[in-house]
C-alpha cells in the first residue's frame, strides 16, 4: 500500500459531536473549544449546522456562533446546511465554507429531512444556485448513509453513484462520504471508494466515519489505501446522528492522529496539545471521553 505524505483531518466535534449531547453547550464554551482545537493545529473543522432549532436545539446558536468566530487565516470553518432555509441563515451569518448535506437512502432522507432522495437533490441544486449568486462561498457536499441506512439496510453503490453524479453536475468537486451509522467494514469502504474514484476521478472524496462497531481505524486505513486524504473525526470520539437510531460516536481525532502520525502520515495536529482541548471538552460535557487515546494516556480533566 502506498501511503500519502499527509492527510487533512476535519474536526466535527462542535457539530456532529455536540448535536446529540443531552446538555446544550453554551456558545462561549464552544468558542473555548474551538480555540483549543486551533491551538492543537486543527485547520479544518465543522463549527455548527444550520438546521431547524427545535429539531436540534444544540445547534440553535449557529448564527451567533459563526458571527463570533475568530479570524483565523488558512482555517476552513465549515457549516453544515441541509436545505434552503439553512443556506439563507448561513449566508446571513457570514459563513464562507458550506457543506451541503443530503442522504443517499430514502429512509434516512425521510427521517432526517422529511423529503425523498430526489427532492433532496433538487433542493441541493437550489442551495448551490443561491450560494453561487451570493458570491464567495466555498461549497462542498456531504453524503449521509453512503454505506448502511438505519431504515433501508445496505445502500446499493449505484444509488450512491447516482447522488454523487448529481452533485458533480452541480459543479461540486469535494464530496464527503459518510458512514452515518458506523456499520461499514473496511472491505465495504474500500469497494465504495474505489467505485466512486473510478467513476468520478475529478472529485476529491473524503470519509466521515463513526466508530459504533469499532471499525473506525480499520476503515480509515481502507480509505487511505484507496487514496482518500481527508477524514472527518471528532475530539473525544463524541457524536452521533439524532435521526439515525443506533449511531454512536465519530472516530476520535486523537485516535486518528495517533495512528496516522505513528505511521509517518502528517496531520498537522499536535497530540499533546489535543490533550488540553480534550480536557476542555470533558469540562463542557461533565463526562469522561471514550476515545482509546484519551483512556490510554489518562486524559482526565
Ligand atoms: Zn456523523
Amino acid at each position: 500500500m502506498t501511503l500519502p505524505a499527509s492527510v487533512t483531518i476535519t474536526d466535527v466535534a462542535l457539530r456532529d459531536g455536540l448535536q446529540i449531547q443531552p446538555r446544550t453547550v453554551p456558545t462561549d464554551t464552544k468558542l473555548v473549544l474551538l480555540d483549543a482545537l486551533l491551538a492543537a493545529g486543527v485547520r479544518s473543522l465543522e463549527a455548527g449546522s444550520f438546521v431547524h432549532p427545535t429539531k436540534v436545539p444544540q445547534m440553535a446558536d449557529a448564527d451567533q456562533l459563526f458571527r463570533a468566530l475568530p479570524q483565523a487565516p488558512g482555517v476552513e470553518m465549515m457549516a453544515l446546511v441541509p436545505n434552503l432555509r439553512g443556506a439563507r441563515r448561513a449566508v446571513e451569518a457570514g459563513v464562507r465554507h458550506i457543506r451541503i448535506v443530503l442522504s443517499c437512502s430514502e429512509g434516512h432522507s425521510r427521517a432526517n429531512t422529511n423529503r425523498s432522495v430526489a427532492e433532496g437533490i433538487e433542493e441541493t441544486r437550489q442551495v448551490v444556485e443561491l450560494l453561487r449568486s451570493t458570491g464567495d462561498v466555498h461549497i462542498t457536499g456531504a453524503l449521509a448513509t453512503v454505506f448502511v441506512c438505519p431504515f433501508d439496510g445496505i445502500v446499493p453503490v449505484e444509488q450512491v453513484a447516482h447522488v454523487v453524479g448529481a452533485l458533480v453536475d452541480m459543479g461540486l468537486d469535494e464530496i464527503s462520504l459518510s458512514d452515518t451509522l458506523g456499520r461499514a467494514n473496511p472491505d465495504h469502504v474500500r469497494r465504495v471508494v474505489a467505485v466512486m474514484r473510478k467513476a468520478y476521478p475529478e472529485v476529491a472524496f473524503g470519509l466521515h466515519l463513526h466508530n459504533t462497531f469499532g471499525m473506525g481505524m480499520a476503515n480509515v486505513m481502507a480509505g487511505v489505501g484507496e487514496g482518500v486524504v481527508q477524514f472527518d473525526a471528532a475530539l473525544g470520539g463524541i457524536g452521533g446522528c439524532p435521526f439515525a437510531p443506533g449511531a454512536a460516536g465519530n472516530i476520535a481525532t486523537e485516535d486518528t492522529v495517533f495512528m496516522l502520525e505513528g505511521m509517518g502520515i502528517a496531520t498537522g495536529i499536535d497530540l499533546e496539545r489535543l490533550e488540553s482541548a480534550a480536557k476542555e471538552l470533558q469540562k463542557a460535557l461533565h463526562a469522561p471521553l471514550e476515545s482509546a487515546v484519551s483512556k490510554a494516556l489518562g486524559w482526565v480533566a
